[in-house]
């Protein structure tokens, strides 16, 4: 039986996992980086010798930013400086004699939830991930992923949502992902009240605390409005929300659909539902990225 190597390169763990070509997630492990190339290289590196005797025929790994699939090159990585331009896999070829890939994150985690998840009934979706930053994907069977004519297509953080708003690490300002990621939960507390909370704080304190509502009534008025945006450019039959701030949906996401209904010309029948799998996206993505790969060069 053929197995991949899936890596997830995250905040601040990378996550590995051995998955066969049934869809099986055989092993996996976490381990935790500095957020800095050195490390992550060298955390990546000591990953893959652990699974060295499971024989894996490829390394698959999905990381946030823009990529150029191609050259497995790492363009634009608003969350790690060193990656600015990297070539992760002509770097990790160096030293591992199996292929490798390289993906942007949102768009394996749309293809874990195409394959085997949330959105496995659609042909045509976009895929959200609210966590640190926010990351998008663009899907249609008959054409695959929108990469754009440079690789740097359906980067939906980066929309702008507030001229001169707060400071995006791509270099703009008001970009969605600092309204409506996992990050802004806190960023909004931080304005109303000055308190530095972390987002499951401010969760935790809902029922007493009206700034802790208030601060996450705006992620969510701002992701219904952000919403009606991606209906009006996509028309998609569904759009998909993951990461790790999709855990908290219970909180907000009625509120949000009810806000879009009101906001958008034609709301139509576009569903707006949670993913299927939260930490794990990334990695199940990555490795069936690897199959079709492969799948493509034996053919
Ligand atoms: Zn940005």
């Amino acid at each position: 039986m053929k197995k991949v190597l899936g890596i997830d390169i995250g905040g601040t763990k990378i996550s590995f996992g051995l998955m066969n070509d049934e869809g099986e997630l055989l092993k996996t492990t976490k381990k935790s980086t500095e957020l800095n190339r050195e490390d992550i290289l060298d955390t990546i590196i000591e990953g893959i010798k652990e699974f060295k005797n499971e024989n894996p025929i490829a390394i698959s790994i999905s990381v946030a930013g823009f990529v150029d699939t191609n050259q497995g090159k790492i363009l634009v990585s608003p969350n790690i400086k060193g990656f600015w331009g990297f070539h992760l896999k002509e770097s990790l070829e160096r030293v591992i004699d199996i292929p490798v890939f390289v993906a942007n994150d949102a768009n394996m985690a749309a293809l874990a939830e195409k394959w085997i998840g949330s959105a496995k009934e659609f042909d045509n979706f976009v895929m959200l991930t609210m966590g640190t930053g926010l990351g998008g994907a663009v899907y249609d069977s008959r054409t695959g992923f929108l990469e754009g004519s440079t690789f740097q297509g359906s980067e939906l953080g980066h929309i702008i949502m507030y001229p001169d708003g707060r400071d995006c690490g791509c270099g703009q300002k008001g970009c969605a992902e600092k309204y409506i990621a996992g990050s802004s939960l806190s960023a909004n507390y931080k304005e109303l009240t000055g308190k530095e909370l972390q987002g499951p704080e401010i969760i935790s304190i809902l029922e007493k605390d009206e700034n802790a509502k208030e601060a996450l009534k705006k992620v969510s008025r701002d992701l219904a409005i952000y919403l009606s945006t991606i209906k009006n450019i996509f028309d998609p039959q569904a759009v998909i929300i993951g990461g790790g701030f999709s855990e908290t949906s219970e909180y907000w996401l009625e509120n949000t659909i009810e806000e879009y209904i009101k906001i958008c010309n034609r709301p139509g029948d576009m569903k707006i539902m949670t993913g299927k799998f939260l930490n794990d996206a990334g990695i199940i993505g990555a490795c069936r990225n690897a199959f079709i790969n492969m799948d493509k060069k034996d053919a």
